[in-house]
């Protein structure tokens, strides 16, 4: 999976992890944080890969 440079520059990057999950804490929302190969820094990603919203049954 490559990350482009354009969409790294623009997103909102943290130094450390803790800052990353303090954002996201005071944001509210469902997001996660991943070190960057590019610019070695925290990103926030709203990705839920692997995590399964089960439907209600009618
Ligand atoms: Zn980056």
């Amino acid at each position: 999976m490559r990350t482009r440079q354009s969409v790294c520059l623009k997103k909102a990057s943290y130094r450390s992890i803790e800052e990353a999950l303090f954002a996201i804490q005071r944001s509210g929302w469902d997001l996660r944080v991943y070190r960057c190969d590019r610019c070695r820094l925290i990103h926030l990603t709203s990705r839920t890969k692997g995590k399964r919203i089960p439907r209600p049954k009618d």
